[in-house]
């Protein structure tokens, strides 16, 4: 037989990695054509169990290995993997919610979560309310049987309060018929156990954006949705295949590369965290810390009961009213360290003033004043100390 065209043979090349090879970094499958070996095989049904594959869309080897190990970060049984943090948040709000439902949704939420409730999901004849998550008294008085989905978030972002969970879940679950939904992005699977977070509670689902923590790199973004009910799962998924969240497994191959050292980086920014958030508060400048391990920031209390062994890698500094939001931009401008820029978790600190005026609807706990929220990175803490200090004098 004469030799195959160049393109043929490339094509159709005989060598492939022998079965059985095996070494530590999980093996990087990408596909969007899955092959079957007959038509009778393709025929056959497949189901989204995690080992049949059918389409890349789907998941390949490598996304099913990634989903896998977070299901395990998270001590759940399942995992959806989706391309951002945000796709997390849009595939539990849309995937549960329906026409004349109701959301629950804490007042210091993750911004886009916010938006989507104001200005999304009413489209689809959904409502919403926004709750205080330090009241759990209060937030018992908003549930109604049109309440199907709470969403919780802790601790909350920019300003950090951490929420009520235990009062909020108890409440939850006395109404019934009410999913539990938690951005888990800064416990990070970390600092708590989202489904026990004391013995015999905990919340039905849990989302991260694995652009934070499980990457580390500051290079990637993706998002996680997990539970430990198959019914929640199977909706979840149904709503999954239909907006068609595919993944790049390069993306999902660097998400791999950070697991094994996410816990490391977790608590080594959580201790440089502990500590610039300490010293900041006894700045001159700064009229309050927002972190949830500082004794007197809100929902300190909260903190200890769920979760005293990690407080991730975010403060935010209250400046003194008498600092105008030009001056603190200028604070901002002047330090070298700290990047300004939104995300965190990354290997570089990053500092961001943060506008409350249009992100909150609810009675404030925190001082008035310009906010600044710091993401510290995995740089020295004395390093970052020195760069604060300085750039605080030309205050
Ligand atoms: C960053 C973040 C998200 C969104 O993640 P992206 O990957 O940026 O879309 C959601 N929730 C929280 C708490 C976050 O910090």
């Amino acid at each position: 037989m004469s030799k195959r065209a160049i393109s043929t043979d490339q094509i159709h090349h005989p060598y492939h990695a022998p079965e059985g090879w095996n070494a530590f970094p999980p093996g990087v499958f990408k596909a969007s054509t899955v092959l079957f070996k007959n038509t009778a095989d393709l025929h056959q049904y497949r189901p989204r169990d995690g080992l049949s594959y059918r389409y890349g869309l789907h998941g390949t080897p490598t996304s099913y290995t990634l989903a896998a190990r977070i299901a395990s970060l998270e001590s759940a049984k399942h995992c959806l993997l989706v391309p951002s943090g945000l796709a997390a948040v849009t595939l539990v709000s849309l995937g549960l919610l329906r026409p004349g439902d109701e959301v629950l949704v804490p007042d210091n939420v993750y911004g886009q979560n916010r938006y989507l409730s104001e200005s999304w999901l009413p489209q689809f004849g959904i409502t919403h309310k926004f709750y205080d998550p330090l009241d759990a008294a209060g937030f018992k008085t908003l549930l109604t049987p049109q309440t199907k989905l709470v969403w919780l978030e802790a601790a909350g972002s920019i300003t950090l309060e951490f929420p009520d969970l235990l009062g909020l879940l108890a409440a939850c679950k006395a109404r019934g018929g009410v999913i539990t939904a938690l951005d888990n992005t800064w416990g990070s699977g970390v600092a708590f156990n989202p489904f026990e977070i004391v013995p015999g509670v905990g919340v039905d689902i849990s989302m991260q954006a694995l652009t934070k923590y499980a990457s580390g790199g500051a290079d990637v973004l993706m998002g996680s949705v997990c539970t430990r009910d198959l019914d929640l799962h199977e909706r979840l998924n149904h709503a999954h295949e239909h907006l068609g969240y595919g993944l790049g497994q390069n993306d999902v191959e660097m998400v791999l590369r950070g697991l094994p050292t996410l816990e490391l980086r977790y608590r080594a920014q959580d201790a440089t965290t502990r500590a610039l958030a300490a010293w900041m508060q006894t700045q001159p400048q700064v009229a309050q810390v927002l972190h949830p391990a500082l004794p007197g920031s809100p929902g300190h209390a909260h903190w200890l009961q769920a979760s005293s062994a990690g407080a991730a890698c975010l403060f935010s500094a209250v400046f003194k009213p008498q600092y105008s939001a030009r001056q603190v931009d200028a604070f901002v401008d002047a330090l070298a360290l700290f990047g300004i820029g939104y995300s965190w978790a990354g290997p570089m600190s990053l500092a961001v003033p943060s506008d409350m005026s249009r992100s909150r609807s609810l009675a404030r706990s925190f001082a008035d004043g310009v906010i600044v929220r710091f993401a510290i990175g995995l740089e020295a803490e004395a390093d970052l100390r020195a760069d604060l200090a300085q750039a605080l004098a030309i205050l």
